[in-house]
């Protein structure tokens, strides 16, 4: 059944449930140059983007700060994720409109030096050492894979090749051989430089590509300094084999099932997928599935019958949030992408099951060992969620700073609505990639009993509750504002 919504003259993205027909699966956006324009992005916001995502690999860093901007001016309530593109490694430009290999010809891979620009005959590489590091019998692939070489014989500084599987291969695909012989560190030079600029812009969340181990994600973590979320982007089998240490330390986690399809049998990335969410939720840490999600809609206005059962299916997993690519960067109609992945997550969300998913939710795990304070959060999470089951509440109210309080029964996946009521503006575009959260602004609160009252009155005039309901609140002590802890739960009866 779908839940009763009032109806409202223009959609609020802070109030999420209300406003889109009870979703909760949140969407993120890669904006491209086909989303740049601020009617693009405003529509999208609309249509029910959560969160926009810049993607650092291409332009210039004056540029991605342009447009950042232009996100904030038309969309200021989607929380900004920022993706550093790592050690990606790329071929030499092909030529306008792209080539074609045959399968069964020979390709000379080359350092970039030997080859400036790439054709049917000789593909150059952006880093010199990968064409060093091959052997013969080692398998070369282009972009998503579809396009595969494998080493035949070394020739000088170069590797003759066979292609496997042909195709068009056009502008500058990366490039994917096996990769643990190559240890090219994350964050490179260039993100730490990037990052430092845009965290000036105040952004939400940065995300670190080809993670591999706990200490990659420490760097960054460590400039950002504690207010900026951390997304541990999921694309070696270095990171998926070390996923616990990787979780102990990442804020919210990407499935980034592109460059993680072309590093393991592709059949094992389903399997990944579910693993990864599942680490995730014991974790409490939001993950977002990304990639090809609704591919064919880069060019088509439709998504196949695959696509839209591939969404819902990630939703069923337990994802936080689903993620849109070049569908939504370089598609056709970007505004039309979104409107689409959230209308099949709103009809995915209606069939989770939300009772069964908190009944058997496994035990929290946490970052450090003896974490009092994140344990009587967890506790607290726990007795809310099922506060909320037995007086049917209408709403979960969390009062946060920080956003962890909403993060925490956010785990639970509950039915009713979870309004997390915070002063800060910024917290509320953070929490734009947890699952099922909606927001409302309140003051700042000098007391647990004054934070109470404001997140239920502020969450009353937003439609939230109603006379007769029960309204379960969550809410931390102000004893130590340097740790917050949850450890407050109040059952509130509305009159
Ligand atoms: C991926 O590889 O799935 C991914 C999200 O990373 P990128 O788009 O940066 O290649």
């Amino acid at each position: 059944m779908r839940p009763n919504i009032p109806s409202r003259e223009k959609p609020n993205p802070a109030h999420r449930y209300l406003s889109d027909g009870g979703r909760r699966t949140r969407v993120v956006a890669t904006i491209g140059p086909a989303s740049d324009s601020p009617a693009v992005l405003s529509a999208m916001q609309e249509a029910g983007m959560d969160v926009a995502r810049l993607p650092l690999a291409h332009g210039s860093i004056d540029e991605a700060v342009a447009r950042l901007r232009r996100v904030r001016e038309a969309a200021p309530d989607v929380g900004v994720l920022v993706d550093l593109p790592g050690p990606k490694i790329r071929t030499t430009p092909f030529p306008e409109g792209g080539v074609t290999l045959t399968p069964g010809s020979e390709v000379l891979i080359c350092p970039q030096g030997l080859a400036p620009n790439s054709n049917e005959d000789k593909i150059g590489v952006s880093v010199p050492e990968l064409v060093e590091s091959l052997q013969e019998g080692d398998r070369i692939a282009l972009g998503d894979g579809g396009v595969s070489m494998v080493a035949e014989r070394r020739d000088g500084y170069s590797m003759v090749s066979r292609v496997l599987s042909g195709g068009k291969v056009q502008g500058r695909p990366g490039v994917t051989a096996p990769a643990s012989r190559l240890a090219l560190k994350t964050p490179t030079p260039e993100d730490i430089e990037r990052l430092e600029v845009l965290l000036g812009e105040g952004i939400e969340s940065v995300a670190v590509s080809f993670v591999r181990t706990a200490a990659d994600l420490e760097t960054v973590k460590a400039m950002v300094g504690g207010n900026v979320l951390v997304c541990a982007k999921m694309e070696t089998p270095e990171a998926v084999g070390d996923m616990d240490n990787i979780l102990r330390v990442a804020d919210t986690v990407m499935v980034a099932r592109g460059d993680l399809g072309v590093r393991v049998p592709f059949e094992e990335v389903p399997h990944i997928q579910k693993a990864l969410i599942r680490s995730c939720i014991a974790w409490g840490r939001p993950v977002i599935t990304a990639t090809q999600m609704l591919e064919s809609m880069v060019s088509s206005p439709v998504p196949t019958r695959a696509e839209v059962t591939d969404v819902a299916n990630a939703v069923f997993d337990g994802t936080s949030a689903v993620m849109l690519s070049g569908e939504s960067a370089i598609g056709v109609d970007p505004v039309n992408a979104v409107a689409t992945m959230a209308r099949i997550a709103r009809r995915a969300d209606l069939d989770f099951d939300s009772y069964q998913w908190g009944r058997n939710l496994p035990a929290q795990h946490f970052a450090a060992e003896g974490a009092a304070g994140a344990k009587i959060t967890a506790a607290i999470g726990a007795a809310a969620w099922r506060a909320s089951v037995e007086e049917k509440a209408s709403v979960i109210i969390a009062c946060t700073n920080t956003g962890a309080t909403a993060r925490a029964i956010a785990r639970y996946r509950p039915a009713c609505p979870i309004v997390a009521a915070t002063p800060f503006s910024f917290t509320a575009r953070q929490l734009t990639t947890s699952w099922g959260i909606d927001t409302v602004l309140v003051p700042e609160a000098k007391s647990t009993d004054e934070a109470v009252d404001s997140g239920v009155e502020t969450a009353r005039s937003a439609g939230y509750v109603k006379p007769g309901d029960v309204v379960v609140v969550l809410a931390g002590s102000l004893h130590d504002p340097a740790a917050p802890v949850t450890d407050t739960l109040r059952l509130v009866r509305i009159y």
